[in-house]
């Protein structure tokens, strides 16, 4: 029996319940991720970089201390954090022609992060930069990255264009050797892989997609000399001729929706599920006002109070105050409203699902207040728990829907029907269009292997993949046994913070600098995981709770396995079970003790 915490009684918690399980069943489907189209074989060319020429270069072939896969902020704060600790001689490869990773491939118009610049982006202290805007624009964030490059000497090693293929532990010489793409094949003490979350574009798998003869691209290869205009903003003027359909409505489509909306003749969004939009707020950030916080170890103490905010910590004061955590305050407000002895599970569990249902009350409100045309705000409103999909926030996104160029067709949950030569079907209409945009995101469930594009082969040929064929299996998140010298930098079995992800890479990347540090001054040549520190960390993972988000009560997608329920390798893809602000508690102490638990140096 639960105790009634004091839910906003205009609430009906069961009619709410009803629709998102009623909405949620639409959308279950027998193929889960196998739905998508990998970008491959006839779709390769969606993968293509349209933003900088590949240059030639001679095969590289010779030694570094420190190689790792990927430029974007998990290979910069790496190898920041390594030049820092007086290891200069790293070397990034990454597939793109710049730095950058996510916010090198995605240019598409109106993108931006979501989560606050000051929190967002890495090393803002160290490189003594100011973010122009509560929320920056997708140039800035490249610009920032391409300022770490410069500032810690990045560039001058880094390999471009490249793909990594294959990295092989050499037993008798204890290195690695990096083979790529352009023919490269260096030897590296130690590696590092960063190759992110959500890089790797998927289509979706309607029929006749291959049929369709005007043109089509994927949201983070963006056309501009199809468009017009330009990452920066320029306006998109190629497309006032032209019909545009954009299939997809997660968070890339809600910041490029807006910018669309004027430019284009028609524009046609093509919806399976809304996303929730909640207000953003966006403001220019005043030097002044930033000069007065950022006072030392600033950005620390940003990262840490909106973790705590944000992520079931016990903060005070709300520095960066947005939709995420005013979330997580309402969840603590109402199990505040519980008398102490009725804090129990079930109780603090539906106090959560009441602070939500009203949340998400709002947001729909927001939909009628702010959409004209009954039938496209009913059609536009997000029926399940703010966190089941990334919760969008946008000022613009719901307000192009009154623009009378933009037309949305929702698919019922369906998805789109088909693709003919002329355009896209739904319902059997068709919808006939010049060019087709895929907002239809990146691939997650698919195996590690697969999105990393390479295999990594460990002592006595254990192939990684193999290794984690039933999950993943590390010591904090970082270190795996077999792989000496390697090391992952990621959120999943650490700190597993998805709200603000570059949290976890610098931090992972302080872990890293002083493992190879303590090697390199010790005199050892490896450095790996124990079998039982691994063991004992695993175990310890699967006591974790688990994420709301992972559950099959959710809305499919690509937060929980596309609706099914979760497999080993998804009870595996958790966190520290006490939560974000404590691993990061527990890593600073296990980095500050010296001591290297779970490691052994040889
Ligand atoms: P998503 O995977 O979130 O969205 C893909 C969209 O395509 C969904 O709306 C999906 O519908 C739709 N779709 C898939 N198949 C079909 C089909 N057959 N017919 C019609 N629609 C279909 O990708 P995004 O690129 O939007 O976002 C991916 C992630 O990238 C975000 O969740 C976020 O983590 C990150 N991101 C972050 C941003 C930031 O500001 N920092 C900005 C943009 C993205 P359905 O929902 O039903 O599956």
């Amino acid at each position: 029996m639960t105790i009634d915490p004091g839910a906003p009684a205009a609430i009906d918690r069961d009619a709410l319940r009803r629709r998102y399980r009623e909405e949620r069943d639409k959308r279950l489907r027998p193929d889960g991720n196998d739905q998508y189209l990998e970008v491959a074989g006839r779709f390769a060319h969606y993968a293509d970089d349209p933003y900088t020429p590949v240059a030639p270069r001679a095969r590289v072939t010779d030694h570094v201390t420190f190689a790792f896969v990927g430029g974007g902020f998990a290979g910069l704060a790496t190898a920041a954090r390594l030049a820092e600790a007086g290891i200069a001689d790293v070397r990034i490869v990454e597939k793109g022609g710049d730095f950058g990773g996510t916010w090198y491939w995605n240019r598409y118009p109106g993108a931006q992060c979501d989560t606050a610049s000051l929190i967002y982006l890495p090393l803002l202290e160290e490189t003594g930069y100011r973010p122009s805007e509560k929320y920056a624009h997708a140039p800035e964030i490249l610009a920032h990255c391409q300022r770490i490059g410069r500032h810690y000497g990045l560039y001058e090693r880094a390999l471009f264009h490249t793909r990594v293929t294959e990295l092989v532990w050499q037993e008798a010489e204890a290195r690695w050797l990096v083979r790529t793409d352009r023919g490269d094949a260096f030897t590296a003490q130690f590696v590092g892989l960063g190759t992110g979350p959500l890089h790797v574009p998927k289509l979706p798998g309607i029929p006749g997609i291959e049929t369709f003869g005007g043109h089509a691209f994927h949201t983070s290869r963006w056309d501009y000399s199809y468009t017009g205009g330009d990452a920066a903003g320029a306006p998109m003027d190629r497309l006032a001729d032209r019909r545009v359909a954009l299939i997809g409505t997660g968070a890339t489509a809600v910041q490029c929706v807006p910018r669309l909306a004027g430019a284009c003749k028609a524009l046609t969004v093509f919806q399976r599920t809304p996303s929730s939009v909640d207000v953003r707020n966006n403001a220019p950030i005043d030097p002044a006002w930033f000069a007065s916080i950022a006072t030392p170890g600033w950005q620390r103490r940003w990262l840490e109070n909106f973790t705590a905010n944000q992520a079931g910590g016990n903060a005070e004061v709300d520095l960066v105050q947005d939709g995420w955590t005013d979330l997580a305050r309402r969840i603590r407000e109402q199990i505040r409203k519980l008398p102490p002895e009725a804090r129990t599970v079930p109780n603090m569990l539906a106090a959560y699902e009441d602070a939500d249902f009203a949340k998400m009350e709002e947001i729909r409100a927001r939909v009628d207040a702010v959409v004209a045309d009954r039938a496209t705000a009913a059609r536009l409103k997000a029926w399940y728990r703010q966190l089941c999909k990334r919760p969008c926030f946008h000022d613009a996104y719901l307000q192009a829907f009154n623009h009378p160029a933009v037309h949305l067709v929702d698919t019922d949950g369906k998805g789109v029907e088909r693709i003919t030569p002329a355009g896209v079907v739904v319902a059997g209409r068709e919808y006939a269009v010049d060019c087709i945009i895929y907002a239809s995101g990146f691939e997650v469930g698919t195996p590690y292997r697969r999105r990393a594009g390479f295999e990594t082969v460990g002592r006595g040929g254990l192939a990684l993949s193999a290794h984690w064929a039933e999950g993943m299996r590390t010591l904090h998140g970082i270190h795996a046994h077999g792989f000496p010298n390697a090391f992952v930098v990621q959120p999943t079995q650490g700190a597993n913070l998805i709200s603000n992800i570059p949290h976890n890479l610098p931090d992972a990347a302080a872990t890293i600098a002083q493992v190879v540090r303590h090697a390199r001054a010790t005199g050892c040549r490896e450095v790996e995981a124990t079998a039982e520190a691994e063991a004992a960390w695993v175990e310890l993972l699967l006591k974790s709770p688990g994420r709301m988000t992972q559950s099959p009560d959710c809305t499919p997608g690509y937060y929980n396995n596309e609706g099914r329920p979760p497999d080993a390798a998804a009870r595996l893809a958790v966190g520290y079970p006490a939560g974000p602000s404590a691993y990061f508690r527990y890593i600073e102490e296990w980095r500050q003790a010296g001591e290297y638990r779970g490691l052994a140096y040889r």
